[in-house]
Formats: C-alpha cells, structure tokens, sequence
C-alpha cells in the first residue's frame, strides 16, 4: 500500500466515519421522513461503492444515481432491499434492464411513462416507479400541464406503482430566497394529485429549510460529503476528502523570476518555490492558478503561477527547508482548507471541486464503526 502511495503524486484520504457522521446528523435532523442519498457520479468523486456500503450499514436504503449504468454497478455490492434510483430515468430501448439489475426510474416526461407503462403491461404486473415534477427549475420532470394530462387519463399511468413523487429545488442553499417556499407550495398542489404515493423534495440543503419540506423521504449529496449546505453559515458537517500532493524538487529563485506557463507571477524578492506533482489533470483547477494555498507542516504556502497539467508550485519561502524534503506530502484540501475554501477560491462550488478529484491520486479509504 505505502509503496503504491509513493509512486503517485498524490493522496487521497477519505474519511468514511465522517460520511456516517454526516449521514446521522443529516437524518437527525428529519423527523420522520427517511434519510436516502445521492450516490451519483460515484458518491461525487469519492467512491460509490464504498460510500454505499457505509450507508447501507448506517441504514439508508434509497440511493440516487443518474444514469443507469451507474446503478447496474452499484447493485451486486448492495443487499437487495436496497433501492436503486435512476434519476435521469431509462434510456430508450433500455426499460426492461431496470427490472433484469432491480433497479427503479425515475420518470420525467410522458414519454418515460408512456414506455414504463407499456412494459408494465406487457410483463402484467405492476412496476415501481418515481415520477418527478417540474416546480422550477425546468430542466427535468412533467411541467403542471403534463400532470394533469395523467390527471385526465389515468390510462396513461397503468401498470406503474407510483411509489414516490418528487421535485428538486433550484434555490435551497439559499434560505431567504423565495424560490423555496414558491417550490414547496407547487409541489404540495402537484403532489395531492397523487394521494397514494409518497413523496421526496430535499436534497442536503433542503433538509435545513425545515420540516415542511422533509415529506417522506430525503435525497442529501454534497452535505454527506461536507461540503457546506447553507451559504454564510457554519457548517455543521465533517470533512470527507483529505488530499495531499507531494513535493517533486525545491529552489532558489532571485527576485524578478516568473513561475509557471505564461509567468503570471514573478518573484519580488529571493524565493523559495516547492512544485507539487498535482495538477490540472488530477482536476486541481486551472482557475487557481495565484489563487490556491497549501499547508506544510501547519504553515500556510501560497500557490504561485499557473496550475499547469502535472504541477503546482508554491511559494515556500518562509518555511524552513527542512519541512521541504522531495517525497513531503502538503496539505491541499483538509478540515481546516476545506473543500469549500477551495471551491471559493476557484470561482466555482464544493460539488465540482469533489466530482473533479482526479483518477492519479492514490486513495486510502479510513473507517472505524463507532457505537453512537
Ligand atoms: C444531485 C441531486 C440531489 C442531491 O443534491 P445535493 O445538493 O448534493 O444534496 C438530490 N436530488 C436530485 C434530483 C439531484 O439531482
């Protein structure tokens, strides 16, 4: 293992009793409601398979992918009363391979469920299903006037168990925005509509918005993974994803020196730059390029240059050499620099920074199961 690490230019440490953590807190929080999770896009970078099974034990049974291969390989390491969620729901052609790897859509037009329907039909039993609404985000699920077509013609839903009913918020993260409380009140409309199914709206940030918008069951992501689920506030969730680069070489640079492609930054005075072997390519972002900082040894470096493909450097030069050695790992993202710090400094968000950890790190996985 250690002599693996060491080939790499980097380590990845998740930390899977922190996921628990976070799944209890997140689920503490719901009163009644179930606590499932959004293990799309393998758990957000962090390993689906791993991720899962912790849930699992800590006792979630409704996991959220997007596409339906995703779901197919989750599915032999998951007991079978683990639910299987296909967000984006089936692919044309591909209906029958729900039943086959006993996994559920998620239906979001009336083609999807003009499809699911038939296949009900012809297999004569009933299939179970999730159909979601459009409340506002218009991007996927049936706009009011779709649901009332079903309203119409309940035809057109035969054959399938309309298990949940859902929607996803566009605005959640953000608690005075009135998109929320606009959200809520059309999915509750939409939602009487089907009095025998139940229903789902939360994800991460939703479920901090309070019990009117819990329902039946619950769909965190990000916040299982600590990412902050309510902007300007302090985050109440574990740090998941460590992740440390290692140093390559170390040296002197006079004043006047640039760094990097392009020699965005120059010394102004005699320097000491560290490269680090991680770079665009293991998805530390080009945008923080002279954005970025580094910890060695508990001391702040500031990243200097641009983020090339396989390296970073940093300006090292207030810490003393002996903290330096090549083959020194330095802390790029930890609990301290979270992976929110970091989304900041990058112009973008704590989803995007975990679902662009790169394939070259080394990752080491750590669990202890704690007895509450
Ligand atoms: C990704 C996703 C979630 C999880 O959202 P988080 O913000 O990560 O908690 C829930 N529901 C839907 C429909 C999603 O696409």
């Amino acid at each position: 293992m250690q002599q693996i690490a060491e080939r790499t230019g980097a380590v990845l440490r998740i930390d899977l009793q922190a996921v628990r953590f976070n799944y209890r807190l997140l689920r503490d929080r719901l009163s009644s409601a179930l606590c499932g999770a959004a293990v799309k896009a393998d758990a957000y970078g962090l390993g689906a398979g791993e991720v899962a099974r912790v849930l699992y034990e800590e006792g979630c049974r409704h996991f959220f992918v997007a596409h339906l291969e995703e779901a197919i390989a989750l599915r032999p390491g998951l007991p079978i009363d683990a639910h299987l969620i296909v967000m984006h729901g089936s692919p044309v052609g591909c209906e029958a391979e729900f039943i086959e790897h006993g996994c559920m859509p998620v239906l979001n037009s009336l083609a999807q469920i003009q499809d699911w329907s038939a296949l009900a039909r012809r297999h004569e039993k009933a299939l179970p299903a999730i159909v979601q609404f459009d409340t506002g985000m218009a991007r996927m699920g049936l706009s009011p006037q779709e649901v009332q077509v079903l309203q119409n013609d309940p035809e057109v839903c035969r054959g399938i168990d309309v298990q949940y009913v859902m929607s996803h918020l566009a605005c959640a993260e953000d608690q005075a925005n009135p998109m929320n409380r606009q959200q809520l009140e059309k999915f509750q409309t939409l939602r009487a509509l089907f009095p025998l199914s139940k229903a789902s709206l939360a994800n991460s940030s939703g479920i901090l918005l309070g019990e009117e918008f819990h329902f039946d069951l619950a769909r965190p992501g990000a916040a299982l993974y600590g990412v902050a689920p309510v902007a300007g506030q302090k985050n109440p969730l574990r740090a998941v994803a460590y992740l440390q680069g290692r140093i390559i070489q170390t040296r002197e640079i006079p004043a006047g020196t640039g760094v990097g492609y392009g020699s965005t930054w120059r010394s102004q005075e005699t320097s000491r730059i560290a490269t680090i072997a991680v770079g665009y390519a293991d998805g530390w972002l080009r945008s923080l390029s002279n954005r970025g900082v580094a910890h060695i040894g508990g001391y702040a470096a500031p990243m200097v240059g641009n983020v090339s493909m396989d390296t970073i450097t940093l300006d090292v030069t207030k810490i003393a050499p002996t903290l330096l050695q090549p083959g020194t790992l330095v802390d790029l993202m930890s609990a301290t620099n979270t992976v929110d710090d970091v989304a900041n400094k990058a112009n973008t968000i704590g989803y995007e920074i975990l679902t662009s950890l790169g394939a070259r790190y080394h990752r080491e996985y750590s669990d202890q199961i704690s007895t509450e």
